[in-house]
């Protein structure tokens, strides 16, 4: 009797185990979203922007030239409501427009935030899209999303199933 609650106990385990590694494995772990902050538009950079992010090997899978609302821009950083520049990255991010992308690499999140580098651009790494690119901590020349899970709402946000490729 106990053997065979040990077994079911064992089979729901792996089963547990097999359906987690399924939703990983569908999550996309290997793709991230980016926008190029109206600020790097305005200064011209979207071209040379464009090709670090291909020359570092990300693949483009999807890519918008379009500009947020003061409404749109609100929605879009809803996470950050609380922190106090809340306000002030509204408005700048509704204030020219942006481009939007879903980025496809192996590991994309990391990789593609090691690229852009520190918030700061100051304390940006010799090399990144920011510390090359930026103005500011509040006109940081471009967004990358900081997990999975948002990269895939962030993605959603911008581009439907038939603008993917
Ligand atoms: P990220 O993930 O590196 O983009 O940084 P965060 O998620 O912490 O912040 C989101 C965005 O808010 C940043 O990319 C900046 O554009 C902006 N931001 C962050 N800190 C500040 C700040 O101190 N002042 C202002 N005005 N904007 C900020």
């Amino acid at each position: 009797m106990e053997a065979l609650i040990l077994l079911s106990f064992n089979i729901k385990l792996k089963n547990c185990i097999f359906a987690e590694n399924l939703i990983k494995y569908t999550m996309n772990t290997n793709r991230t979203f980016t926008m190029i902050k109206p600020d790097a538009v305005a200064n011209g950079h979207i071209g040379s922007i464009l090709n670090d992010i291909t020359s570092a090997g990300f693949k483009i899978i999807a890519l918008k030239y379009t500009k947020l609302t003061a409404e749109t821009a609100g929605e879009f950083y809803a996470v950050h409501k609380a922190r106090p520049f809340y306000a002030d990255l509204v408005n700048f991010m509704s204030s020219g427009p942006i481009v939007a992308a879903i980025l496809e690499k192996d590991n994309a999140i990391e990789v593609f935030r090691a690229l852009i580098g520190a918030t700061n651009p100051a304390e940006a790494a010799e090399g990144t899209i920011r510390q090359k690119y930026a103005e500011s901590i509040a006109a940081n020349a471009v967004h990358g999303s900081d997990s999975d899970e948002n990269a895939a709402i962030e993605g959603d946000f911008f581009f439907t199933a038939t603008e993917r490729f």
